[in-house]
């Protein structure tokens, strides 16, 4: 028996049971990169989390669209440009394919619709039209302000009580804001920043409009699950509840919100100035199995707590994935599918992720199921693991390994393979491709320095890479 899948809505902040608008097609929204700089580490957690939510759902519904957007269009991208003198189009092409990379590196599908801002200018303006025309937005000084004042649930996602926003708001307000917490929803562009036509004169977006508006495009008025990290609730997070609200009034926008805790470094919070601040491209140097391993630290503490990282850590996760590639290259192969034993065992270990995604505890299973496996290939007794389990299973060997590479390809572990693993970790395709993608980003925005870098890596570890007309090819050496 499948158990109903639940979750923890922040909006609500209770536990409740995932009822889908439509059974037939769940639809989630993930706040997806500004593409200014490579992702840290941070930056990876929501994506890994969300990552497992998605494959979970798969395999629950029989039709799921996974949108994360791409903010390609922010004033730190026009900061970055300014600062290296590369155009905003070379800095959101480049970081565009370093985030790319870098999620493939962990393993992380692509999202079913990836949308990028500067693609949904024309929604973003019917949005900001409709607020105003419903008295939910204002224009005032070339700019178009939401007016917090006229949605009395503003605060209720965050926990927030208006009037105290506004005492905690900054002094030096804006003369054009009617009340200290209205925001922007457009503003002036000048000749040199990159603008567009509107109503109120050529400009460009705030950057929460911009989600409401994707949102809007691809999965609709209203949709089951917007997700993100904690440090977004407020005020991106209130602010597009708010202005969707607004502008389809006899909507809810999303049903459920789901959001990851932050993620520490050595016990603190992770900033340029204590020195702790990590890229996914520094855990990726590592090695080969960095990727996977570092994946494996995520899901290893529930998705709503506060996540400690240390290199320790990821270590001690690197030495569980080789106990895991341990077993699965000895294992006996044995057809999974049409096999009750090995479905139940998967069901079993995927339980958990039905109750507001404990990895964890998935987790915990899957070690369960090599311990069983191992108990059968060396002919001992798996009573102590049946027991825990409480299964009456009587399983073969071979049986367990099989389910635990289904219970993996939920998780996104262990799709390496099992031997190369072993053999130091430089069998990881998945890895190599995403070098590959690292470096041709690297040469698309002239960064001959990296590019040259990650060449010399990868022949380190034995991969020759092939320029050809029609691409970058690889073989070993
Ligand atoms: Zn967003």
């Amino acid at each position: 028996m499948i158990p109903p899948l639940h979750f923890h809505n922040s909006a609500t902040r209770q536990r409740e049971p995932f009822v889908p608008i439509d059974p037939g097609h769940v639809r989630m929204y993930v706040c997806g990169p500004t593409v200014y700089d490579l992702a840290h580490l941070g930056n990876a957690r929501p994506n890994v989390v969300f990552d497992v939510l998605a494959r979970l759902l798969r395999r629950r519904y029989p039709r799921v669209t996974y949108a994360r957007n791409i903010t390609d269009l922010d004033d730190k991208i026009m900061a970055r440009a300014a600062e290296t003198g590369h155009s905003i189009a070379e800095i959101t092409a480049g970081t565009t394919a370093d985030f790319h990379a870098d999620m493939a590196s962990l393993n992380i599908l692509p999202p079913d619709v990836e949308p990028r801002a500067t693609d949904s200018i024309a929604d973003m303006v019917t949005l900001i039209g409709r607020l105003v025309e419903g008295g939910h937005a204002y224009a005032a000084d070339g700019h178009v302000l939401f007016s917090v004042a006229s949605f009395p649930e503003y605060g209720r996602l965050s926990g927030r009580d208006p009037d105290e926003l506004l005492a905690g708001a900054r002094v030096d307000v804006a003369p054009y804001k009617r009340d200290p917490g209205d925001f922007v929803l457009w503003k002036p562009s000048t000749d040199a920043m990159p603008g567009w036509d509107s109503p109120w004169g050529r400009g460009r977006p705030g950057w929460h409009i911009e989600c409401s508006a994707m949102s809007w495009r691809h999965l609709g008025e209203e949709f089951d699950i917007h997700g993100g990290g904690q440090d977004l609730i407020f005020p991106h997070h209130e602010n597009e509840l708010a202005q969707s609200r607004c502008a389809f009034p006899h909507s809810h926008f999303a049903r459920m919100w789901l959001h990851n805790g932050m993620l520490l470094v050595n016990g603190e919070k992770m900033s340029k100035s204590l020195g702790n601040f990590l890229t996914v491209r520094d855990i990726l140097r590592l090695g080969p199995w960095a990727g996977e391993a570092f994946r494996l630290v995520l899901l290893r503490t529930h998705y709503r707590a506060a996540l400690d990282y240390s290199e320790e850590r990821l270590h001690e996760a690197k030495a569980e994935l080789d106990s895991f590639y341990a077993l699965l290259a000895r294992a006996l192969p044995v057809p999974a599918a049409d096999d009750d034993t090995v479905r139940d065992m998967v069901e079993w270990a995927l339980e958990p992720l039905a109750d507001d995604l404990n990895t964890p505890l998935a987790i915990a299973r899957l070690q369960d199921l090599r311990t069983l496996e191992n108990a059968l290939s060396v002919g001992g007794s798996p009573t102590v693991v049946l027991d825990r389990a409480a299964r009456g299973w009587k399983p073969h060997p071979g049986q367990a390994a099989a389910a635990m590479r289904e219970v993996a390809e939920v998780l996104g572990i262990l799709n390496s393979d099992a031997v190369a693993w072993r053999r130091g970790g430089e069998g990881n395709d998945a890895a190599i491709e995403a070098a590959i993608q690292a470096r041709l980003a690297a040469r698309a925005r002239r960064d001959w320095a990296e590019a040259d870098r990650i060449r010399d890596d990868l022949t380190a570890k034995g991969v020759v890479l092939e320029d050809t007309k029609n691409g970058t090819t690889w073989r070993r050496a």
